[in-house]
């Protein structure tokens, strides 16, 4: 290998062995001493460029694993549900315990018609996630006050009207249906999304 002096560039021919690793070398012409390695550049050059591929696939990995725990959360939960009390506690999980849906300002009124009685029921459907979401079906089923479920006579499926399939965070869409001949008393529904 050759071996340059820093000082007076002097250039040297030495056998890599005579120095191993590493050695203290003085060179002849102006006394200078340094310690000489046998690494030439090429393979600190080779060395260096592993290190930053590691690196870089390294911090590429922390990204990625931030990125999808931050941004795809909802997709995350679904497929690790125990996750949910990690966000939880880092304050990401909204108040409605990372459900897509809530139904609120829900009432109910009575109507004749054809001489028979109905129960109409109207609600709100909400997006609290913060993604984009399609429109459940909702399942109403009744319940007596011991919540005990009444016939499934009582049943009755909203669907929504598909003009527009998908809500966006904090959109609602109002919905409202009627269920036949119910009984007058101790009325409970039980409301169910079934999301597809
Ligand atoms: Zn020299």
């Amino acid at each position: 290998m050759i071996v340059v002096c820093p000082s007076c560039f002097c250039k040297y021919s030495v056998q890599a062995d005579s120095i191993g690793q590493e050695k203290l070398v003085r060179c002849a012409m102006c006394g200078a001493t340094w310690r000489q390695s046998t690494l030439d550049g090429s393979t600190e050059k080779k060395q260096h460029a592993q290190d930053l591929i590691k690196w870089t696939f390294f911090w590429f990995m922390v990204f990625v694993t931030i990125f999808s725990l931050f941004f795809a959360k909802n997709a995350v939960m679904k497929i690790w549900p125990s996750i949910s009390s990690f966000y939880e506690m880092a304050g990401l999980q909204n108040e409605y315990g990372g459900k897509a849906f809530v139904i609120q300002n829900l009432s109910n009124f009575f109507v004749i018609k054809n001489d028979a009685l109905y129960m109409g029921l109207k609600g709100e459907l909400l997006n609290v996630s913060n993604e984009v979401q399609s429109i459940p079906s909702i399942i109403i089923s009744l319940k007596d006050d011991e919540n005990v479920k009444k016939d499934s006579h009582y049943k009755k499926i909203w669907n929504h009207n598909p003009t527009y399939k998908k809500l966006l965070p904090n959109q609602k869409v109002v919905f409202e249906t009627e269920l036949q001949s119910v009984p007058y008393n101790n009325l409970i529904c039980d409301i169910k999304l079934d999301v597809l």
